[in-house]
């Protein structure tokens, strides 16, 4: 008997249990093992190993499939380094990791390797179609002009295509061969100077590993600079993986691609794909039949054998963070492979992650700048901020607002306004001198909490009685932040009845047909107002949009979520990014009751280095990411006490263990305390060693692992991304 580890899908010895065959099995290989009475696939992940149980009790593999090519080492070493570096079960990751096709007891099915097809030497000596059949005569040329040509390119030039070659292959005159260099072609633009130097200093790292920092405004030509780096590389016959927003992976931007690269065999790897399809995709990319791998977050775990470059694009977005089960984030993991497969790797962005930037600034990355938009016609907004601190509102409107939009319909302009709910909390600021509350402690801000009258830090738990005066300049009179934006679009429809006014949110586009009717109905100009939250600032073009109007944009800057000013400064740049984009300037109007905060400054300035260095300056100031790093350890339970009794039992056995550097912050409530009828509360363990906080986690999964209370579930969260 030969012993091997299989990875699987299970809670137990991180998910790595010992099973036997007769023969030794390659590492990677997929099988069928039994547990606790009931067939689970599994990975081989060691062959020949020396096993620790009375071998008696080892079970037999059932089924090996080894007709399948074994998942590749370099895919697994991936994989094991997620699960060290997430502290999560390495068979719980493999699974995470893999599609479903991969994951069912059964073989799976194959991809064909495409076939590209060219004119044989007895093809070449026959006379071609003639002219006027100018269809026919383009096909045939085409296949005369190449080293060989997918179907679905050929297509795209004569659509009998498929007829027309199997008529012809009778005769003898078509070769088809499973490999070619694609026949790429050259841009529909002339690359403009900075694109070009771009492009040319990417190209000059093929072959090593160097991440870029991309730093280009919406529409400063960005995907172009990707476009003309990645034809390079996909003409050597080299793999590229190309990762995306969910957002922004949209029919618009596959057809870009297709226009672009239509002869390159390309998977796109998306979580809403069905499974059979994402399975064949993967194994595509697996096996080296598709060269361009487009996908969302989880298209970083897909195994690529030849991948010469690695692009994320809008890498600051918050959707690369996976949050739940194995919480990693694809743009760290992206920069990894890339120096796994020693190549570039370009991350992209208008409001890059203060992480990247910080990379940048020190060297780490290279920094590539497009500072211009292509579109030399194309202007900056007109960005002004209004204090509405005195004003009375009118369901959140300022009279402001109302008229611009009312004027802006009459032009026949299109108007997005924009309401901000991500990183909402209550909280109490000083109407005079702008005053916010932080806590003494740590460097959250408090939450209000009305009905205790308290201040709470769910950073580190400190309470405090709500203050009667302003601590800075004594004014009595302390405003509460959090009106109600749920009327707006009955507003508007009052406002303009014969206006189309539609709302985007998560429950209006929740599948994906409903984002592209929406995006038909938008282009066509079916649309004059657009209520929407964070989902509508991303990457979409809409020539007629020019006014964009901001209504509560202030929730983000007294959250107790470090990362909510980051998040805002972002989205209000692409929100006013998204207004004139064509020929004439947009406006945008950003109402506030804090005009004087350097968000607003940064953003009216349009300028990202302004907002940059002062974040991080504060940053630096509280060692807070990415000068000191952190990871949440949460639990829930049928009330927060419990939990939070968990918590601070566990710390309180962890705090004398502690390596040097390292805090441990909480218990606290979470922000949102209850969900799914169970209450959550969490602890922060942060450290400017990442090294000594990885060891201060392995401590508390120590005990974590032995716990077995049954009201409790627990999980951690490395780099986590939402407070
Ligand atoms: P980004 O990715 O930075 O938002 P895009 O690459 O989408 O920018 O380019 C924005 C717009 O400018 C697109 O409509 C694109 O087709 C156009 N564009 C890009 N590069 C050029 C260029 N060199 N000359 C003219 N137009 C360009
Ligand atoms: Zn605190």
């Amino acid at each position: 008997m030969i012993y091997h580890h299989i990875a699987l899908n299970v809670p137990l010895s991180d998910g790595i249990l010992t099973y036997a065959h007769d023969t030794a099995l390659a590492e990677g290989v997929r099988v069928v093992v039994p547990f606790r009475g009931k067939p689970q696939t599994g990975i081989v992940w060691a062959t020949g190993v020396t096993p620790d149980i009375d071998t008696a009790k080892i079970r037999k593999i059932q089924t090996a499939f080894t007709a399948e090519p074994p998942l590749p080492e370099a895919w697994r070493k991936l994989m094991a380094f997620a699960a060290r570096y997430y502290h999560y079960p390495l068979g719980q990751a493999v699974a995470a990791a893999l599609p479903q096709g991969l994951k069912d007891a059964k073989p799976v099915v194959l991809p064909e390797p495409p076939l590209f097809y060219g004119l044989s030497e007895t093809g070449r000596m026959q006379t071609p179609p003639p002219a006027r059949f100018h269809k026919k005569s383009a096909l045939w040329q085409a296949l005369a002009d190449t080293d060989g040509l997918p179907l679905p390119a050929l297509k795209q030039i004569n659509s009998q295509a498929g007829k027309l070659l199997e008529e012809w292959a009778q005769q003898g005159w078509i070769t088809a061969q499973s490999a070619a260099k694609p026949l790429l072609r050259p841009s529909a633009y002339c690359l403009n100077e900075a694109q070009q130097n771009a492009s040319a200093e990417i190209q000059t790292a093929f072959g090593r590993f160097q991440p870029f920092l991309l730093y280009g405004v919406t529409g400063s030509g960005k995907t172009e600079v990707y476009f003309d780096v990645m034809a390079k590389v996909l003409a050597a016959g080299r793999q590229v993986l190309f990762l995306l927003p969910e957002i922004n992976l949209t029919p618009q931007l596959l057809k870009r691609v297709e226009a672009r690269f239509a002869d390159v065999p390309t998977a796109v790897l998306h979580s809403q794909t069905a499974a059979g399809r994402r399975t064949q995709d993967y194994l595509r990319a697996m096996l080296g039949q598709a060269k361009l791998i487009i996908g969302t977050r989880l298209s970083v775990f897909a195994p690529l054998p030849d991948v010469g470059l690695v692009v994320v694009d809008e890498e600051h977005d918050s959707s690369f963070k996976q949050d739940n089960e194995l919480r990693y984030h694809a743009r760290d993991l992206a920069v990894w492979r890339a120096k796994q497969a020693a190549c570039p790797i370009v991350l992209g962005s208008a409001t890059p992650s203060l992480e990247s930037w910080h990379k940048a600034q020190n060297g780490a990355y290279r920094l590539l700048e497009l500072p211009q938009r292509a579109h030399t016609a194309a202007k900056l907004p007109q960005v002004d901020i209004l204090n509405v601190g005195r004003l009375q509102l009118d369901n959140g409107f300022s009279p402001q607002a109302l008229s611009l939009i009312q004027e802006n319909y009459r032009n026949g302009g299109m108007t997005l306004v924009y309401l901000n709910r991500r990183g909402f909390s209550p909280a109490l600021f000083c109407g005079d001198c702008g005053y916010t509350f932080g806590c003494p402690n740590c460097s959250a801000k408090m939450v209000l909490h009305r009905r205790v009258r308290q201040l709470r830090c769910h950073h580190c738990d400190h309470r405090e009685p709500v203050p009667y005066k302003c601590p800075d300049c004594g004014n009595q009179d302390l405003t509460a932040v959090g009106q109600g934006t749920q009327r707006v679009e009955e507003m508007l429809r009052n406002l303009l009845p014969q206006a189309a006014v539609v709302r985007v949110d998560r429950d209006s586009t929740a599948h994906k047909d409903d984002w592209a009717e929406l995006y038909r109905r938008i282009r066509e100009g079916g649309v004059d107002i657009l209520v929407g939250t964070q989902m509508i600032a991303k990457g979409h073009d809409f020539a007629r949009l020019n006014l964009v109007v901001v209504l509560n944009a202030d929730g983000s800057l007294y959250s107790s979520d470090f990362r909510a000013p980051e998040r805002l400064f972002a989205e209000l740049m692409q929100v006013s990014g998204r207004a004139g984009r064509a020929d004439k300037a947009g406006r945008v109007l950003i109402q506030t009751q804090l005009p004087e905060h350097p968000v607003f400054s940064a953003v009216k300035m349009q300028d990202y280095r302004l907002f940059a260095d002062r974040e991080l300056a504060e940053r630096k100031l509280f060692d807070m990411p990415p000068f000191g790093f952190q990871t949440a350890i949460r639990a829930d339970a049928p009330n927060v006490a419990q939990a939070m009794d968990f918590l601070n039992g566990i710390k309180a056995l962890v705090e004398p263990l502690l390596p040097e550097g390292v805090t441990q912050f909480g218990a606290a409530p979470m922000l949102m305390v209850r969900l799914a009828e169970r209450e959550r509360a969490q602890i922060f363990l942060e450290s400017s060693s990442r090294k000594n906080l990885h060891y201060a986690l392995d401590l508390w999964l120590q005990v974590l692992k032995q716990d077995s209370d049954r009201h409790i579930r627990w999980s951690v969260d490395v780099d986590p991304q939402e407070m």
